[in-house]
């Protein structure tokens, strides 16, 4: 049994992938091909939002969202301690400072009544020009955005959707990625929708933000390649990941279906031995991870691994712990929800093609 399952989904479409790589490999524009536009316009469509840019990765995505409200020393941007490290580290990596904000206890996503909290603190404080908001879809479910929106335009800030495990969730009833100024998915190959490499794409409905990214994703470029009219980075979605992607496109509103099933079915099998995740009713969460409590949780992990059955922990340790952080001056109890859910958190297989039968061997050992 593999924790998230790449084979039978390339089953289905292999014939559909190789077609689609022969096809580049046929024309050989391997850099800026026709594929990306075809993907960006129909991911764009796919989201209902007006531009889509390929880039490189997840981590450039909002790297170059951030590039585009020229955030840099002396911006603070507030964001979660409960997420992947590539969400704070890009704020970092522009010399400004992450900011961070605790979780809710039960979608794991950051809590817009603390965020107007530490917005305020932040402001009053006069060391930091408060800039923007970074919310994480934890796990494929969209954060509060109503709620973080309504903060955001109180304090004048810029909302980035870290949406790199939530694409084809939504919020609602519109699809992840339209939900803030600007938006960022990955494509990494374990996302909900992956390549067969780095890739990621940044979302926004803004004209002027569109052009910079455009600008941004080669060298800063104005009206070619060698007039730079500011200081951009490689940021390009290579042809071929786009080829893949249009290849898998096909299948995936069918695989958002299918993930949505694995969950019920662990949910239903699950409540009462350990805390199944929540969604909210407004939501449909795209099950990037299957993630739960328990108290023991790493005797539960071990009796797992004894029957052969993969885990993961989504996530150890807070950022505000991690040592990369630490002249930021954060301490232990600063953020309680976000420490206590990592102690308790694991993640048990998931992704469309999970077998039943698999699935009730891993709900009999957790029961057990
Ligand atoms: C995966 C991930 C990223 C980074 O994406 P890459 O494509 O790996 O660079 C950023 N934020 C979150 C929350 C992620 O899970």
């Amino acid at each position: 049994m593999e924790f998230i399952d790449l084979h039978m989904q390339q089953e289905r479409i292999r014939d559909k992938i190789e077609a689609n790589i022969k096809k580049v490999l046929d024309h050989g524009k391997y850099i800026m091909g026709p594929e990306i536009e075809k993907l960006e316009k129909k991911l764009a469509g796919y989201v209902g939002i007006r531009y889509a840019v390929g880039v490189a990765s997840g981590t450039d995505a909002l790297l170059m969202a951030l590039m585009t409200y020229n955030i840099g020393p002396g911006d603070a941007v507030f964001t979660s301690p409960f997420t992947f490290i590539a969400t704070a580290e890009v704020i970092q990596l522009l010399g400004a400072t992450p900011v961070f904000v605790d979780i809710q206890p039960d979608t794991f996503n950051i809590d817009p009544e603390k965020l107007e909290t530490v917005i305020r603190e932040t402001a009053g404080q006069g060391q930091l020009n408060t800039k923007g908001i970074i919310p994480v879809d934890l796990f494929g479910q969209p954060a509060d955005y109503d709620e973080i929106n309504a903060v955001a335009r109180k304090y004048n800030l810029f909302v980035l959707q870290d949406a790199a495990q939530s694409f084809g969730a939504s919020y609602k009833g519109a699809k992840a990625c339209s939900h803030g100024d600007v938006a960022a998915t990955s494509f990494f190959p374990a996302k909900p929708l992956g390549c067969y490499g780095d890739g990621g794409m940044v979302f926004t409905d803004n004209p002027g933000i569109h052009d910079k990214l455009i600008s941004i994703r080669v060298h800063g470029k104005g009206t070619n390649k060698y007039d730079n009219i500011r200081v951009g980075i490689n940021g390009r979605l290579d042809t071929i990941q786009a080829a893949v992607l249009l290849a898998k496109l096909e299948i995936f509103a069918e695989e958002i279906q299918l993930r949505q099933e694995v969950a019920k079915r662990y949910s239903d099998g699950l409540k009462d031995f350990v805390t199944v995740p929540l969604v909210k009713e407004y939501n449909i969460s795209a099950w990037a991870q299957y993630s739960i409590l328990h108290p023991q949780r790493d005797a539960v992990i071990a009796r797992l691994k004894e029957q052969n059955i993969p885990t993961a922990i989504y996530y150890p340790l807070p950022l505000h712990l991690q040592e990369a952080f630490t002249h930021l001056g954060y301490k232990k109890g600063d953020f309680p929800i976000s420490e206590k859910t990592a102690q308790e958190i694991f993640s048990i297989p998931m992704h469309p093609y999970l077998d039943i039968e698999d699935q009730e061997k891993i709900m009999e050992i957790i029961a057990q």
